[in-house]
């Protein structure tokens, strides 16, 4: 008698995939160490002015992404931020880190650091753009007392302030890597299937505070110049969980320093070789950021990636590596991990091709 049954596919001969994640914050993400009025504003207006330019190298060479956004950045006022905000805000420790003693104008046009409809009107417009989620006040799972209630409820006024802007929110990017298995467990009931794991390694392992201790610091600076191709993601470990599936970040694409044009080139190019082993041995490289990061010598950054997107089409043309946000990477590794197929007594066989 026939029947179905479960079973994994080959991953021999899977493609390569770039992966890139942008986690879109403005000044929510960094205001407990860089204030509004420090000298970061100009790299938090700068990213404001790379963002189009970013989208229009990503269409230029096919390229999608995701864009992990705060969600108080898609309020069109402060009225309406207040209204989808949660009543009863984040119970940190850490006073710093409290998003709501913060003073907010009334709207993007007034309060460029807060609001940004304008901007995601803008990447929802352009094709392969996914818009992700940040949580809605860049909530820090790790933090003392933060608990999984209040990750709860912030994470619904994304989710419902998203819904008013017609948008399904699936994919989720834990502000600082922060990831909790606790607040893992909420991601699925809200509608995501997808989340971004931290890269691997003692330098990565998220602690609560705003900021890391100094040899952890170092020990990132090194390894992001480094970029080894032990920092690709296997398909393997995408297809684990049907429910949620960790696209786990390989790797931050670190701003390039106007000042050290060697050390720019040298890592540029290791993370370029690094993209063409994913491509030959059809690993995943996610490479991640914020805007903010190019907010400050804007043109030498989209150089530096538009070296990085010509490499990709060369890998493209030569392994058929392929460009998917972080959704389509899920999606991908969930029709993959578990097909259904039509089996008999006789032994199973192996599925190699994969579309
Ligand atoms: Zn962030």
């Amino acid at each position: 008698m026939s029947h179905f049954r479960i079973r994994a596919r080959d991953d021999r001969d899977r493609r390569g995939a770039l992966v890139i994640s942008l986690d879109f914050e403005l000044l929510w993400g960094v205001r407990d160490h860089c204030p509004s009025d420090s000298p970061y504003r100009a790299n938090l207006l700068g990213s404001r002015r790379a963002i189009p330019q970013l989208l229009d190298l990503f269409e230029e060479f096919g390229v999608a992404a995701t864009w992990a956004t705060v969600g108080a950045l898609f309020a069109e006022s402060r009225d309406e931020l207040l209204r989808f905000a949660p009543k009863d805000h984040p119970s940190y420790r850490n006073e710093d880190l409290h998003s709501y003693l913060e003073e907010i104008g009334h709207s993007e046009e007034d309060d460029p650091l807060h609001f940004a409809p304008s901007l995601i009107d803008q990447i929802r417009r352009r094709p392969l753009q996914e818009i992700g989620c940040h949580t809605f006040s860049h909530y820090y799972c790790l933090e003392p007392d933060a608990g999984v209630d209040g990750f709860k409820t912030d994470l619904e006024s994304a989710v419902l302030l998203a819904r008013r802007r017609d948008l399904r929110l699936t994919s989720f990017v834990f502000p600082r890597n922060q990831v909790s298995s606790t607040a893992l467990s909420v991601l699925p009931s809200l509608g995501f299937n997808a989340y971004r794991g931290g890269e691997q390694g003692w330098m990565y392992d998220a602690r609560p505070g705003s900021r890391s201790q100094l040899h952890r610091r170092v020990g990132r600076f090194l390894d992001q110049h480094r970029a080894s191709p032990a920092r690709l993601v296997d398909w393997k470990e995408l297809g684990e969980d049907p429910k949620l599936t960790n696209v786990r970040g390989s790797l931050f694409l670190r701003p390039c320093l106007s000042t050290h044009p060697r050390l720019n080139a040298l890592r540029l190019r290791r993370v370029a070789s690094c993209m063409e082993r994913a491509a030959a041995s059809g690993k995943i490289l996610h490479l991640w950021w914020h805007p903010h990061n190019f907010g400050l010598n804007t043109e030498l950054n989209l150089s530096g990636l538009r070296y990085l997107l010509t490499v990709f089409t060369q890998c493209r043309d030569r392994f058929e590596f392929q460009s998917l946000s972080m959704a389509a990477a899920a999606s991908a590794a969930q029709n993959h991990a578990q097909v259904p197929e039509m089996v008999s007594n006789a032994p199973a066989t192996s599925v190699h091709s994969y579309t």
